[in-house]
C-alpha cells in the first residue's frame, strides 16, 4: 500500500506505506494501475487551491476493483475502472439539471479531504491522511465511493484510460460540449498540455479550421501539430493576439480556449476574438484571482466569456464514448501518453510537467 502523499504544502510529495480502513457502505477498494499527472495536483501541492494535509493528491487514475463494500451495485470484483474526479449524487439541482460535475457535494468533499460521509480512510502511523477529490489515486490501493469511479471496456488499456478521465475529456468536452465547435469555425487554443492538446484534438476532429495553438514553450506546439493545429504561436517572442488577427484576415476567432488559468491570458484570448466569438475558460486559475475584460467590445460585438468544468458533460456518457473513439482508431492517446514514472520518482514527473518536457506521463503503480 504505498501512496505519494503531501504532508505540507510547498514540499515535495513522500512515498509511505500506508494503512486502510475497512470499507463502508457503497464504497470500493481498487488497485490503481496508473494514475495521470495532471496540473490540477500540482496547484494543490503548491498551494494554489487551499488543500487539507496531509492528503494523498492524484485524480486521474484507471485500476482493477479488488473488493466492494456492502451494498454497492454498479461494481464487482474484476471489473475495470477510471476514476471520475467529481463526485456527484445525483440529487442536486446542479446534478439533476445535467451538469453533475458541479455538484455541491463534490465540492465539499474537495474542500474537506473526505469521502461522502465526511470521513477518512488512509491512516499513516495512526494519523488520517486526507483523500483527493474523492478518488487519491497516487495510491497502489485506493478507497472510494462506487460514484467516483466508473467500469470500462476491458480491452481498454489502463494507462490510456486513466488519460481519458481527466484531460482528455476536459479539453475535448470543452470543445464538443462548451463551444459546440461547427465544421470551418476558427478556434485558438492557449496553453498546450494535456487539456490543450485535446482541444486541438477535439477541434480537429468537429472539423474546425484554422486551429490556432498558442504556448510559450516551443516542445509543447511541436505535440500541438500532431493532434491537428494548423499554425502555432510561441508567445514568448510573438503577440498571440496580433498573430491571431492576421491568421484569420483581421477578423479574430470564432472559440478561443484558455487551458492554463492565467487571467491576463484569459483577457488575451478575449482580445482574439471575432464578433460574436466566444471565450471558453477550463483553466482553473488561483482561488481569488479575477480576470479583467474590456466591456464594450463585450456588448457592441457581442462577445462571450464562459466557463468549462470537466467537459461540460456526464463523464459516464462521455468516457465510454471517448474510449470507443481510441479504440476505433479515430482519437489519439498514443501521442500523448510520452513517459511513465513508477511512483518514487513522482516528484521528478511533476518537474517534467513544469518544464513542459511531456505531453502527458502517468505514474505506474507496481
Ligand atoms: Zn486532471
Ligand atoms: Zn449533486
Amino acid at each position: 500500500m504505498k501512496a505519494a502523499i503531501l504532508v505540507e504544502t510547498n514540499k515535495p510529495l513522500e512515498i509511505h506505506n500506508i494503512e486502510l480502513e475497512s470499507l463502508k457502505e457503497g464504497e470500493v477498494l481498487i488497485k490503481m494501475v496508473a494514475a495521470g499527472v495532471c496540473h490540477s495536483d500540482h496547484h494543490a501541492m503548491v498551494g494554489h487551491f487551499p488543500t487539507r494535509t496531509p492528503i494523498i493528491l492524484g485524480h486521474e487514475g484507471a485500476g482493477i476493483i479488488e473488493e466492494v463494500g456492502p451494498n454497492v451495485k454498479s461494481l464487482k470484483k474484476g471489473d475495470h475502472v477510471v476514476s471520475v474526479w467529481r463526485y456527484s449524487c445525483g440529487e442536486c439541482e446542479p446534478c439533476m439539471s445535467g451538469r453533475p460535475a458541479t455538484c455541491g457535494e463534490g465540492a465539499r468533499m474537495r474542500a474537506d479531504g473526505t469521502l461522502s460521509d465526511g470521513t477518512t480512510r488512509f491512516k499513516l502511523k495512526n494519523e488520517k491522511v486526507h483523500h483527493f477529490l474523492g478518488v487519491s489515486t497516487f495510491s497502489s490501493h485506493s478507497i472510494a465511493s462506487e460514484k467516483s469511479v466508473m467500469k470500462i471496456r476491458e480491452d481498454m488499456p489502463l494507462e490510456k484510460a486513466a488519460l481519458v478521465s481527466c484531460g482528455v475529456i476536459t479539453g475535448f468536452g470543452a470543445v464538443k460540449n462548451a463551444a459546440k465547435v461547427q465544421p470551418g469555425e476558427s478556434v485558438a487554443v492557449f496553453g498546450t498540455g494535456g487539456v490543450g492538446l485535446n482541444a486541438i484534438q477535439g477541434a480537429s476532429i468537429m472539423g474546425a479550421e484554422p486551429i490556432i495553438a498558442v504556448d510559450l514553450l516551443q516542445n509543447k506546439l511541436e505535440f500541438a501539430k500532431k493532434f491537428g493545429a494548423t499554425h502555432t504561436i510561441n508567445s514568448s517572442d510573438e503577440n498571440a493576439e496580433e498573430r491571431i488577427l492576421e491568421i484569420t484576415n483581421g477578423l479574430g476567432v470564432h472559440y478561443a480556449f484558455e487551458m492554463i488559468g492565467v487571467p491576463q491570458v484569459m483577457s488575451t484570448a478575449f482580445n482574439s476574438l471575432r464578433t460574436g466569438g466566444t471565450v471558453v475558460v477550463s483553466g482553473l486559475a488561483q482561488f481569488e484571482s479575477e480576470v479583467s475584460i474590456p466591456s464594450v467590445p463585450l456588448v457592441l460585438q457581442e462577445k462571450k466569456l464562459m466557463g468549462s468544468l470537466y467537459g461540460s458533460t456526464n463523464p459516464r456518457l462521455e468516457v465510454p464514448r471517448l474510449i470507443d473513439l481510441y479504440l476505433a482508431g479515430k482519437l489519439n492517446l498514443d501521442d500523448l501518453l510520452t513517459r511513465s514514472y513508477p511512483i518514487e520518482e513522482i516528484n521528478d514527473a511533476y518537474d517534467a510537467l513544469i518544464k513542459g518536457e511531456v505531453a502527458r506521463s502517468i505514474i505506474k503503480h507496481d
